[in-house]
């Protein structure tokens, strides 16, 4: 006799299904047998400049301490966090990704009979820490693809913990203002933690997204979470933070295993805030790659929506998945999104200008024939 392990996983695990990340250029090497180096992968919002050489030298120092554990508060981090960011050191919170910091507030906040409010279309990492805790993930629709904040506010009741809000989403790219975010957060009732998750913040630097940082001080029931992956580059070594008051901090801190940033990650992502340059170079060719892919849709006729990220989602007026088949076959991944209920949309990383063209390029060709 065995037990149907399915059925036993508690409801809400049942529902889900597993995270589906952009295809490996290892894999598509392997079943096309092409050559890696020519495969052109712009479907996991990856910085396409590479590491940065500070961050490389920091992580060859750290590796003679390979056999001892990280320090498990991540002191040297924290502290350059909470200076760079004007907050005190028991504000922030560090995690495997930013990732591992939304499972810290789902596991902290959320269980059975308590619901999380977020959007349709939203990043597909809020149903599996709300499901994953047993507790209901209330969806609500987006407006012209982007967060329908009075919506979600609307949708908030006696048994929401937390509301989950990326600005800018992703995958659509879209984003709101400040004075959204602001009239959102007067609104949202005190038993409420609102999660802002700012993981492309680096990028809309000058722009009108708001920046986070300038709300927690008003609401305590704020807490804005980002990541080392996107504009800093070390989206393979997992690090991420949060920034909220020192009470949500400190509930963190005690669902949090003991050292879930190691030791590489945090040499690496302390020389990273310092490389302020990287950076910068990372944002001149992200504005020159989202500029460079619309002129190639606007030529193919093809609409996009806007984006404030390292992104961006093209409108292939059809069923996207055979244009996704053959932009695979021409050795270029991207990112279909209709597990996102955006079945005609593709979303492609901005990549070096080269990148760019050969995605180009590859999709004129795939859409020519028809
Ligand atoms: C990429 C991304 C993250 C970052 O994930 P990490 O775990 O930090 O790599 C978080 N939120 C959104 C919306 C993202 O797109």
């Amino acid at each position: 006799m065995s037990g149907n392990f399915l059925a036993l996983a508690q409801p809400g695990v049942q529902q889900l299904s597993p995270y589906v990340p952009g295809k490996p250029v290892d894999e598509l090497a392997r079943e096309l047998n092409l050559d890696p180096s020519r495969i052109v992968k712009l479907a996991s919002n990856e910085n396409p400049l590479g590491p940065s050489p500070k961050v490389l030298a920091a992580i060859r120092e750290e590796l003679a301490e390979l056999t001892r554990y990280p320090d498990g508060n991540g002191f040297a981090l924290k502290s350059l966090l909470a200076e760079k960011c004007q907050v005190e050191l028991n504000q922030v919170t560090l995690g495997n990704g930013s990732n591992d910091i939304l499972e810290l507030v789902g596991r902290a906040y959320l269980a059975p009979g308590l619901n999380a409010v977020f959007s349709e279309h939203a990043f597909a990492v809020y149903p599996i820490v709300t499901q994953a805790v047993g507790a209901d993930a209330r969806v609500i629709p987006a407006k012209d693809w982007g967060h329908d904040l009075p919506a979600m506010l609307a949708a908030i009741d006696a048994q929401t913990r937390v509301v989950f809000i990326a600005n800018p989403n992703n995958p659509t790219g879209t984003w709101f203002d400040a004075q959204a975010l602001d009239d959102f957060l007067q609104d949202v009732p005190e038993h409420v933690l609102v999660v802002l998750d700012e993981a492309y913040i680096e990028y809309a630097e000058g722009s009108d997204l708001p920046d986070g940082l300038d709300f927690l001080a008003a609401y305590p029931n704020l807490l804005v979470s980002r990541t080392f992956s996107k504009a800093y580059g070390l989206a393979s070594l997992r690090v991420g933070y949060g920034l909220s008051t020192a009470v949500v901090a400190d509930v963190l801190n005690r669902v949090r295993q003991p050292f879930n940033v190691n030791s590489l990650a945090l040499a690496a992502a302390c020389a990273a805030v310092k490389d302020e340059e990287y950076l910068e170079e990372g944002r001149r060719l992200n504005e020159a790659g989202m500029l460079q892919l619309q002129e190639g849709f606007r030529e193919l006729g093809l609409g996009w929506i806007p984006s404030k990220g390292n992104f961006i989602c093209v409108d292939l007026g059809q069923v996207a998945a055979p244009v996704f088949q053959g932009l695979l076959r021409e050795g270029v991944i991207v990112r279909p999104v209709a597990n996102y209920g955006m079945p005609n949309h593709l979303r492609i990383t901005i990549g070096l200008p080269a990148e760019n063209s050969r995605f180009l390029e590859a999709l004129a060709k795939v859409l020519a024939r028809g």
